[in-house]
């Protein structure tokens, strides 16, 4: 079993993740919107004892990470390797200034929908991963994609079933990719990423070169924070035959089948 405290540690210390916080803070203090001054606001009191649980905090999200990673190796299994499935949905594309009001309690009921009907009897974890695509120094669209871990290994039915129904340029899907992955724990890591990168992707990318990750620019940062807050990673789990439970401060992973 994977030790995630020292694993976490390495990127994502309590110390990192309390500097972040004031970073974000002192950010967050010119923006003069109502809803922006509120985040700030919970974040300041933020402390041991009485979290905050803003979605836009750092602090809480690593609390949180590091209480459902070892539960979620467990729930996968160690020992089979896992299969990553990651999809974009045309829908999921989303313009400057639109993330906050997107409707992602709608995007995510659609997921489910599409994991139920391609593979019904699997167990799969992860969440929405949500990344500002660029292109150069010009920034694109938000891409608000799903990402998930599934349990031991794929037959062929229910893999044509996926690529069918996950087909990219279909009406369901932008882009889409499954691949076996080793039971590491920078995978689960992934699957439940709380930070809001820039990715930027070259037209001249090779198809096996991975995008670069970069800080937002203040501009897209407020606006990815107010999206946070409306949806903190504890509420954009994607789960397949698992649960998690509501409450920020216990999740508790299991399997319902
Ligand atoms: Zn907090």
């Amino acid at each position: 079993m994977t030790d995630f405290k020292s694993y976490i540690s390495r990127y994502e210390s309590f110390e990192i993740c309390r500097r972040a916080a004031s970073r974000t803070m002192e950010r967050l203090a010119k923006n003069r919107g109502r809803a922006a001054q509120g985040i700030f606001e919970r974040l300041k009191f933020c402390r041991k004892g009485n979290r905050c649980f803003s979605g836009a905090c750092p602090v809480c999200a690593r609390r949180y990470r590091l209480r459902l990673l070892s539960q979620a190796e467990h729930v996968l299994g160690e020992d089979d390797p896992w299969v990553q499935l990651w999809w974009t949905p045309p829908s999921a594309l989303v313009a400057k200034g639109l993330l906050v009001d997107f409707d992602l309690g709608r995007l995510l009921d659609q997921q489910k929908q599409a994991l139920l009907e391609s593979m019904p009897g699997a167990i799969a974890i992860g969440g929405i991963d949500v990344s500002l695509g660029t292109r150069g120094s010009i920034a694109a669209v938000w891409r608000v994609s799903s990402c998930v871990l599934v349990s031991g290994s794929i037959s062929q039915e229910a893999f044509d079933r996926l690529t069918h129904t996950f087909r990219p340029g279909s009406t369901s899907c932008h882009s889409f990719s499954i691949e076996p992955v080793l039971n590491q724990p920078h995978m689960l890591s992934y699957v439940f990423k709380h930070r809001i990168f820039a990715r930027t992707y070259d037209h001249n990318m090779s198809a096996g070169s991975r995008p670069k990750f970069n800080t937002l620019h203040p501009s897209f940062a407020d606006e990815a924070d107010l999206f946070q807050e409306r949806w903190p990673l504890w509420n954009r789990l994607l789960l397949h035959n698992v649960s998690a439970g509501k409450d920020p401060n216990r999740p508790t992973l299991r399997r319902l089948i």
